[in-house]
């Protein structure tokens, strides 16, 4: 059986972090991947939690508070699970916190444009706890595919409270806060309406999870799935099938094997093309701003008579490198962020995947591995813990050592830059974008390549089945998703960025004012550097400016330029073309290597995952210098 004893216990230690404060009602939302768990929590917490339309996204536990009639709530966000009975990590977790963390109420949220399939959870979340609410969500979805649903109906049939709401327009929320509030101060006993055990084996379901056999829980999941679409016979009706035939349709072209990589590519290629030709003016504007602010600046440090050294430090090195930073990452991630997260809303990322499956399956890796790899698009760290929905030890370990192998978007900024770079500087925005598509396919096939590598050498074995559910494609609430994009990934990044440039621009002003013999510090170490760097094909500065970024991405670009690179348009083409191989394959920032060292416990696979990278990058880089 999946669920062993031992695994319970050491993810009921995980979710026993979870503390129970006194006088606060412990809310679970549970509920299959995708139907609207995080926007219900977002809305009844007022916190962020990132949500998107594609499966699998919630792998930790998010909690948050709220107040309601003068009663205070914890809202925990368990990770998204079709049911109990597979042996998915997410599951595990869900199962191991109902049972540390006594929730005093579980709502299931379950999606109303297919209610059989998300009831079976329902059915099992109520063989282990009465303290049930059914939140039967995405009803202006449901409406508009003319699905017609008897919530009374359904409530009667399963005996516990049945809540509908849209949480995505807000309706139907305080009918739920309601009946959270009447479930957990005990003024509604819901009865659910549980199997007979003897339909599935005999034993209570809790049992079987921590006992059974796999044939016991195969014959437990066909009974619920029974029950399910009889319940959901019961009480839908309707079902626009233009509408279904319509979805069928369109993915069909998504995901069709002629269609769907041309169809990608152009998706990519306009989004660049949308950021690069967006960016350009507003970054030089920004500049233009830095600079008269710097100039007052300066005037000022003057007026007050402050010693000329630490106007300096602050104002040539903080100052200078943060603004630089500003405007060089402010521009195109405040383009690129909101289109992509409307991909992501409109549930094109697991198309992605889908398209990507076959490709991972061939490489001995697993299908999942395509949606970690989507997430370290935008943060490789956070695609590395996105590695969790990979059950196989080793294709998890395949997906975390790889995934620093497409471009995160620390990265993006500067592989903009020397994209546009290739042409002197000069416009053509479309060609810079064809070449940054061209990185984001090198980093995709270097991925596949490096799982092949791994599933063939120090991870070898069968790549294992996955089922891969597709969202519906849905029309994407555009203003929320650009403020959120902007507020959740824009402003985030362009945080973490400041924080790390200000104190590194202290450090390079230091090393460009210490001496080092006749030269600055700085200039000491790059020519220290210049050999290995001229071997790469590109220069001592920049190979520093890598290495000195080691704590952000965001760096490395204007580290490379102060500490004497000078500016990327004016690079020989070699330097442009070896300093973008290396931007997309070295070590990963010290983020991600925290967070792998912490993912795998173990050193040994850490320094593999910076060394597999880097070797990638060198011997790319040695190629080009040898051809160019
Ligand atoms: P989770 O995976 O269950 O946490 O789902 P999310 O909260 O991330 O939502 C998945 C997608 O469904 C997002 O694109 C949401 O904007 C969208 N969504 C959530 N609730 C609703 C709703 O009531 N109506 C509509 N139309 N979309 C919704």
């Amino acid at each position: 059986m999946a669920l062993t004893k031992q695994a319970m216990a050491a993810h009921a230690a995980e979710t026993s972090e979870f503390r129970r404060e006194p006088n606060r009602k412990v809310v679970a939302l549970m509920g299959n991947p995708n139907v609207g768990k995080s926007t219900v929590f977002n809305a009844l917490t007022g916190l962020n939690q990132h949500t998107g339309n594609w499966p699998g996204k919630t792998v930790v536990l998010a909690q948050g508070q709220y107040t309601y009639k003068a009663e205070r709530y914890t809202l925990v966000d368990l990770p998204g699970t079709y049911s109990l009975l597979s042996r998915s990590e997410e599951e595990r977790v869900a199962v191991s916190f109902l049972q540390a963390a006594q929730a005093d109420c579980v709502v299931v949220v379950c999606d109303g444009t297919c209610l059989a399939r998300n009831l079976m959870l329902a059915l099992q979340v109520m063989e282990l706890t009465t303290q049930v609410i059914v939140c039967v969500n995405l009803l202006d979805e449901a409406r508009k595919r003319e699905i017609t649903i008897d919530l009374r109906a359904l409530e009667r049939l399963l005996g516990v409270p049945v809540v509908g709401t849209a949480a995505g327009k807000r309706e139907g929320l305080s009918g739920l806060l309601e009946r959270i509030r009447s479930v957990t101060d005990g003024f509604e006993q819901p009865h659910p309406k549980t199997h007979e055990t003897q339909e599935y084996g005999g034993q209570p379901l809790l049992q079987l999870l921590e006992n059974g056999t796999q044939r016991q829980a195969d014959t437990a999941a066909k009974c619920f799935v029974r029950r399910a679409e009889a319940l959901a016979g019961a009480a839908v009706c309707g079902g626009d099938s233009a509408y279904n035939r319509r979805q069928q349709k369109l993915d069909r072209i998504l995901t069709g094997k002629l269609t769907g990589i041309p169809i990608l590519m152009l998706g990519l290629l306009i989004i660049f093309w949308l950021t690069i030709e967006g960016a350009n003016v507003p970054s030089q504007l920004l500049q233009y701003v830095f600079d008269a602010l710097g100039r007052l600046a300066w005037r000022a440090a003057d007026a007050m008579r402050l010693p000329q050294i630490l106007s300096s430090a602050l104002l040539d090195g903080v100052y200078a490198t943060t603004a630089r930073v500003v405007a060089v990452m402010l521009p195109p991630i405040t383009i690129f962020f909101p289109l992509f997260s409307l991909l992501e809303d409109v549930g094109y990322l697991p198309r992605v995947a889908f398209l990507l499956d076959a490709g991972f399956a061939r490489c001995g890796a697993c299908g999942k591995q395509a949606l970690s790899m989507c997430m370290g698009f935008g943060c490789n760290a956070a695609g590395v813990v996105g590695c969790r929905i990979i059950d196989s030890p080793r294709e998890r370990l395949i997906g975390i050592l790889t995934n620093c192998f497409v471009p995160c978007n620390g990265r993006f900024p500067a592989l903009i830059v020397l994209g546009c770079a290739l042409m002197g500087g000069r416009g053509n925005s479309f060609f810079s974008a064809a070449v940054l598509t061209g990185c984001v396919l090198a980093g995709v096939a270097m991925t596949f390549l490096a799982s092949l590598l791994l599933s063939r050498t120090a991870l070898r074995g069968m790549p294992s089945s996955f089922v891969m559910e597709l969202p519906p494609l849905r029309k994407p609430n555009i203003g929320r998703v650009i403020i959120r994009a902007i507020l959740d990934r824009t402003l985030y990044v362009l945080g973490r960025a400041v924080m790390v440039a200000a104190p590194a621009g202290l450090i390079i002003w230091c090393m460009l004012h210490i001496p080092a013999g006749e030269a600055a510090c700085a200039y000491w170490l790059a020519g220290v550097f210049q050999p290995v760097g001229a071997w790469l094909g590109m220069s001592g500065a920049i190979l520093l400016a890598f290495l000195m970024g080691f704590p952000a991405n965001e760096l490395v670009l204007p580290m490379m330029i102060t500490l004497g690179a000078g500016e990327p348009d004016g690079w020989p083409l070699r330097m442009i073309l070896c300093t973008m191989v290396f931007f997309l394959f070295h070590w990963p920032c010290s983020t991600s290597v925290l967070t792998i060292k912490k993912e795998t416990g173990s050193v040994k696979w850490t320094i593999a995952s910076v060394v597999l990278p880097t070797a990638v990058g060198v011997l790319l880089c040695r190629v080009l210098t040898l051809l160019i």
